[in-house]
């Protein structure tokens, strides 16, 4: 006998990224539709076929999805907005590229949904958009498609869906402030719901899986009501035919478990790793109704180390005093780490034990079901309860006494800069004669095929150093040149040398594993490979000192200096687990500080230090805000830059603009200037900015990067204008919103003129 095993979502790009090369060469023109959907549905299969292999009795469908799977939620219940309704395309699939990448073509001209980070993972959501137009129904079969499809396989799978209660929480109408939760508005996407239910229940579905990650959020007046008239509406659709998983995770749901536990749900999942404690007091104060199942979220969805199998068994155990009625499960949607680390020949057996990928999880989730159900006897001999514990017995890694060392030395001193920034800023503002309105990009150029091969060459030792550094600096001058060329102000040298920004600093630390083939979904077809903090952090040697210094060399213009910042580093890295994230990110701050000072000394007067992950891991509880985060992350930040000249410029860029709750905490980074995002999302931030008096020049991106279209100079001033109703036009940088990387040479130039011709505009108008 073993549990009951449950995985709550498996990667759907494809062991090696299928499913991104596909849709890609779709929207280049180079596949058609139908070998898209060939593709997805023979990697639906493939996934589907290792899980069951793997042993695992509820495994999820429904969790595939081309671009987004709110994209997805916000389809079914037919929330498309009317202009993406209006090019009237002839497949589903058009529309949905659409929204999640806007569409510049035959049919129209229409921006993307607004995109967002899901939670506190480095993966995006497309925000749905719910209006007076909205027409709530049950706008596709795709649920129901994938069940089938499985179940023509042979396998009987568990549909997962987000939940209405997540799903209303994080649409917004454009045209208000807040979208209300009126009546009729809850009982229409119940209907849905609803009508979602009952369909399962008649396809034969044994399980359904309804995600309400929102649960293990605070909680504003009103919210568990909304949950609780949302299922009450939901739940009788069963029919007592199909069992219903509520299923939470990244979190605890402390204050939401008993109402959910009460309405009688036939599954609860729960976060063990992120939640734990709470979680399971909460369990312990209110119990588990005699019909529920807990679903014991231990094996970890978001990190690449194995599991603790001691640990996981005393957390079974520990819910198998309350109830007898207990499965086991990861504690989130694998989506979020790596397909397996089958492929990762480059590291050493012993380091690659360690690890635990999507599939090595099955393995775990089944290993720990089987143990959860054995004597002790049967533990005490088990082979793979010894082995396992055999990883956590030791010394993983030896500390850097050196680093240590340093860390020991610091003095509050080492963390302000002096002197005050409004002093700073006006030395500045002379020592770099820059215009009102300064035009700057956020650092990286298009990386074409071309730049790729080349670095794939030289990895590959098919080129010599010498010919690589020819091949980036002739990259290098066109860009310079043509950044001249269109007029911009600050200067960057774009990163064409760079595979990725956190990637390319760790390949030059200390203390940094890396993988071949360990990509992660960020947002649509786009993915990102981490590294590994294995060990202690410190540089290795100087990183992009010789780049920015030849930048510099080759043009009279300011070149802005390019770093990535501790916090981001760690963020977009697999952190340890043996030394806090603290410990970690003031190593990696004290490697960057290094790189800061001698780029200063190599002549570099702007430097950025991008902290574009920053928010990401910014707990969702707020009591947890400072205490678990922002009181040592934002030190961090500071030690980086404390110890330059007041002339020597700091900028730092951020890839979203939801940090009006934070906003004193931003500031208090004490950069010079702040570039971050807001061209998709809405401009309140600059409320935030213009009420907290903030003090940090800014740049509020003025167009989307994320999407190839190409804005107008007339839309770019609208925008700057916009900006200008609520900033002080001394503090106003010009920026896109984000590195231009992912972007074609074709839109960006383009796009980048008309944001030069934009603010010189403006420029003209103000000083008449
Ligand atoms: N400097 C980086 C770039 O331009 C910043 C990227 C990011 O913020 N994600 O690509
Ligand atoms: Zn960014």
């Amino acid at each position: 006998m073993s549990a009951l095993t449950s995985v709550s979502g498996f990667p759907r790009i494809g062991q090696n990224r299928e499913l991104k090369k596909i849709i890609e060469a779709y929207w280049k023109g180079n596949a058609a539709l139908e070998e898209v959907r060939a593709t997805a549905k023979e990697l639906r299969a493939k996934h589907w076929k290792l899980q069951q292999e793997a042993g695992i009795d509820l495994i999820p469908s429904n969790d595939f999805s081309y671009y987004d799977q709110m994209l997805d939620t916000a389809i079914l219940l037919n929330v498309i907005p009317q202009r993406y309704q209006r090019l009237a395309f002839d497949n589903p699939e058009e529309t949905l590229f659409a929204m999640g990448r806007g569409y510049q073509g035959d049919k129209g001209d229409v921006t993307a949904l607004p995109m967002k980070k899901w939670f506190t993972t480095n993966y995006h959501y497309l925000v749905p958009e719910i209006d007076a137009a909205t027409e709530i129904k049950l706008g596709s079969t795709k649920p129901f498609d994938e069940f089938n499809e499985a179940k023509e396989l042979g396998i009987l799978t568990k549909p997962v869906l987000i939940g209405p209660y997540t799903f209303l929480k994080l649409a917004r109408n454009p045209q208000a402030e807040e979208l209300k939760y009126d009546q009729g508005l809850i009982n229409a996407v119940a209907a849905v719901y609803d009508e979602v239910v009952a369909k399962f229940a008649d396809l034969g579905a044994e399980w359904i899986q309804i995600d309400e990650p929102y649960l293990v959020l605070d909680k504003e007046e009103g919210d568990l009501s909304l949950f609780k008239s949302l299922y009450s509406k939901i739940l009788p659709a069963r029919k007592g035919a199909v069992k219903v998983l509520l299923n939470t995770y990244f979190g605890h749901i402390a204050d939401a478990y008993e109402t959910v536990n009460l309405l009688g749900f036939d599954g609860i999942g729960l976060d063990l790793n992120e939640g734990r404690e709470e979680n399971l007091a909460a369990v312990k104060q209110y119990g588990v109704a005699e019909n529920t199942t807990i679903f014991a979220g231990v094996i970890n969805g978001r990190n690449i180390w194995r599991n603790n199998y001691a640990v996981s068994l005393g957390l079974v155990d520990a819910l198998k005093q309350v109830t007898k009625n207990v499965a086991v499960s990861t504690a989130s949607s694998l989506l979020h780490v790596p397909f397996s680390t089958e492929g990762e020949t480059g590291l050493a057996d012993d380091v690659r034990k360690h690890f635990a990928f999507a599939v090595e999880k099955l393995g775990e989730l089944h290993e720990v079901a089987v143990l959860a159900d054995a004597t002790d006897d049967e533990k005490k001999a088990s082979a793979e309860l010894k082995a396992n514990q055999a990883l956590f017995d030791g010394t993983r890694v030896a500390p850097d006494s050196a680093v240590a060392a340093r860390l020991a030395a610091l003095t509050p001193d080492d963390f302000v800069r002096q002197p005050a920034r409004a002093e700073r800023q006006k030395e500045q503002r002379e020592a770099l004669g820059l215009p009102l309105l300064t035009t700057t990009t956020i650092g990286s150029f298009p990386q074409t095929k071309e730049i790729r091969a080349e670095r794939a060459k030289l990895r590959k030792g098919e080129i010599s150093k010498a010919e690589y550094d020819e091949f980036m600096k002739a990259q290098i001058d066109a860009c310079i040149k043509h950044q001249e060329e269109i007029g911009l102000d600050v200067l960057v040298h774009g990163e064409f040398e760079r595979n990725d920004m956190v990637e390319y600093f760790g390949q030059n630390l200390n203390g940094f594993l890396f993988t071949k083939n360990a990509w992660v979904q960020s947002y649509g077809t786009r993915c990102v490979k981490p590294p590994i903090v294995w060990g202690d952090v410190s540089r290795a040697k100087p990183i992009t000192v010789e780049w920015s210094a030849y930048a510099q060399s080759r043009t009279d213009h300011v070149m802005k200096g390019m770093l990535t910042g501790p916090v981001t580093i760690l963020n977009w890295s697999w952190p340890r687990e043996d030394i806090t994230h603290e410990q970690q990110t003031q190593q990696l701050a004290l490697a960057i500080r290094d790189e800061v000072l001698d780029l200063e000394k190599a002549g570099i007067k702007v430097i950025q230090i991008d902290e574009a992950a920053l928010r990401e891991k910014l707990p969702l509880r707020k009591t947890d805000w400072h205490k678990k985060y922002l009181d040592w992350a934002i030190p961090a930040f500071r030690l980086v830059h404390s110890a330059v000249k007041p002339t020597t410029q700091i900028h730092t860029h951020m890839c979203y603009s939801e940090f009006n709750d934070i906003i004193k905490d931003i500031d208090a980074m004490d950069a010079d200037v702040i570039s971050f995002e807001a061209s998709r999302g809405d401009l309140v931030v600059l409320d935030a900015i213009h009420d907290a008096n903030f003090e940090t020049e800014a740049g509020p991106g003025v167009y989307d990067i994320h999407s190839p279209r190409i804005p107008s100079e007339q839309e770019i001033e609208d925008r700057i204008y916009e900006i200008l109703k609520k900033m002080d036009v001394e503090k106003v940088w010009i920026n896109p919103d984000c590195g231009l990387k992912t972007r074609g040479n074709a839109e960006t130039w383009p796009s980048l003129e008309h944001l030069v011709a934009a603010a010189k505009a403006v420029r003209a108008k103000l000083s008449k």
